[in-house]
């Protein structure tokens, strides 16, 4: 008898990489989960060390399969989900990196930046590549480092460096590295987010990358987000197809079954991101939105998406229990929030990376504001949760006022939801229900669907939409003025981060 399949997810993210095995009906078999290093060298600065990364990948993905009591028969194929934007810069003929990832986060590209403007503005590139120029994506990042680390540039320009994401990193190591001849390959979902990408050619814009002296040799090839690209080579999982990728966020929008036009979800991660499906259309935000690619399914036509990406959301929640103490791990911010009944007049915008949709302001930084003698850590841990549901709610309306329909349902998942204070105060403040699906893992989850798709483990999108099921929905309770009230005052506090930073 052939042996029973199923599809493995890595899902390599900005805390940790995991591993993640799934069946027919998209429930999770096994899970394997170790947390990376976060490097901090300087303020604004974030890195990781992509080796770690690699060496993680690996071991997550010897846990998953050894805890379901599984070998590589059993796995019909593989997908890759990522943090987006994180820009690695790597040797081929040694597989070593010339300098650590530089993290989707990392701030420290804003003179480039400045400078590509120009006269021509944040929004130079914006018509080709549906997004602001920003520190947020990779393209500056690979600039950065080609510029700082000695001798980078020489070997580029010979065509000895290669360039990545995450998802193009692991995907190399895992079909064979230096070694073997791994395969340089990206999917068009991680290509929208470099800034080198044309969102109607799907191709690299070599106008853009000139601009950002990036040789084009290295860059990887674009590829669609589900077809075989490759097989694992000895080591790990050794021929199994590698079949799917899809950035972190749109991983979720997949897992989610988003798969018509007009439906979003949010993640609640370290960050924040929203996505709605825009079908084959793209839109262009005139209200402080990306455009970006969705996904693309084999030799589909593309589909595209508006996202609202916010910055810090749980790693405020993280900061509060690392850097402040307050609490001793993240689930406990629930419990101090709930020992007042309010913020007590306290706004915490956490605009740590400056400020990212809808405002792009990257002079911004983080502020607790409204503070008064009376306010304790109860009301600082409600601040910090509802800045989520704030910065949620400044996303959606931009997001209802580019798409012309208003939503009126918000799927949700990612590591917050669990906190059901958040998800209650989350639905009043947007006036719309939240809803929990049953797989909460949907990131790995939507990765395994490009792949179990690739190889016809799954037969079509019906499926993923006959898998998703509802666990737990939120429907607002308060009343439009107090609504209203408590996000003018969230205005407030987001006009006093601005200007900040010269
Ligand atoms: P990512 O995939 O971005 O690494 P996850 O989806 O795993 O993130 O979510 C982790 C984030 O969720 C962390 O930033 C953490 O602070 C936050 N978090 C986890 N549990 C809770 C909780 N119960 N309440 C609030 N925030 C939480």
């Amino acid at each position: 008898m052939a042996p029973k399949t199923y599809i493995l997810a890595i899902d390599q993210g900005t805390t940790s990489t995991r591993a993640m095995i799934f069946d027919k009906a998209g429930s999770v078999v096994a899970v394997d989960q170790v947390e990376h290093e976060q490097i901090f060298p300087k303020a604004g600065w974030v890195e990781h060390d992509p080796i770690e990364i690699w060496e993680n990948t690996r071991k997550v993905i010897g846990g998953a399969l050894a805890k379901a009591n599984l070998n590589s028969k059993n796995i019909a194929g593989i997908g890759i989900t990522n943090q987006r934007e994180t820009a690695v810069v790597w040797d081929k003929s040694n597989g070593q990196p010339v300098y650590n990832a530089i993290v989707w986060q990392d701030t420290r590209t804003q003179k480039i930046v400045d400078e590509l403007a120009g006269d021509d503005g944040t929004d130079k590139y914006k018509a080709k590549v549906g997004l602001p120029l920003a520190t947020y994506f990779s393209g500056p990042k690979v600039k950065w480092i080609l510029d700082n680390v000695d001798g980078a540039r020489e070997k580029a320009e010979k065509g000895e460096l290669l360039f990545g994401n995450t998802d193009t990193w692991v995907l190399w190591n895992l079909t064979g590295g230096a070694e073997n001849d791994g395969v340089h390959v990206t999917d068009v979902t991680n290509a929208s987010r470099t800034m080198l990408m044309d969102l109607s050619t799907l191709q690299w814009d070599e106008s853009i990358a000139a601009d950002m002296g990036i040789p084009m040799s290295m860059l990887p090839e674009i590829k669609s987000s589900s077809e075989v690209y490759g097989e694992a080579k000895p080591g790990v999982l050794n021929g199994t197809p590698v079949a799917g990728i899809l950035g972190d966020q749109q991983a979720a929008t997949f897992g989610q079954a988003c798969l018509e036009k007009g439906m979003a979800k949010n993640t609640y991660g370290t960050g924040n991101f929203m996505l709605l499906n825009t079908g084959e259309e793209q839109v262009p935000s005139e209200n402080g939105l990306l455009t970006t690619v969705c996904y693309k399914i084999g030799d589909n036509a593309p589909v595209y998406a508006l996202e609202g990406s916010i910055a810090v959301t749980g790693s405020l929640v993280q900061w509060v229990r690392d850097n402040l103490g307050l609490i001793g791990s993240a689930p406990e911010i629930e419990k101090l929030a709930l020992s007042v009944e309010d913020n007590g007049g306290t706004y915490f915008v956490p605009a740590f990376s400056g400020l990212f949709a809808p405002h792009w302001r990257s002079d911004a930084r983080g502020a607790l504001v409204g503070m008064t003698r009376y306010v304790n850590k109860g009301h600082i841990a409600r601040a910090v949760l509802e800045a989520t549901a704030f910065q949620t709610r400044e996303v959606l309306d931009a997001m209802n006022a580019d798409s012309g329909v208003p939503l009126t349902e918000l799927k949700v998942d990612g590591g917050m939801v669990v906190n059901e204070t958040l998800m209650q105060f989350q639905a009043d403040l947007l006036g719309v229900d939240v809803v929990r699906p049953k797989v909460a893992e949907t990131t790995a989850l939507g990765a395994a669907y490009a792949a179990g798709l690739a190889v016809g483990y799954w037969e079509s999108e019906q499926d993923i939409i006959d898998n998703w099921v509802e666990d737990k929905r939120w429907t607002p309770q308060m009343d439009e003025d107090e609504r209203e009230r408590l996000y003018r005052n969230w205005k407030k506090a987001v006009s006093k981060t601005l200007d900040w930073v010269d």
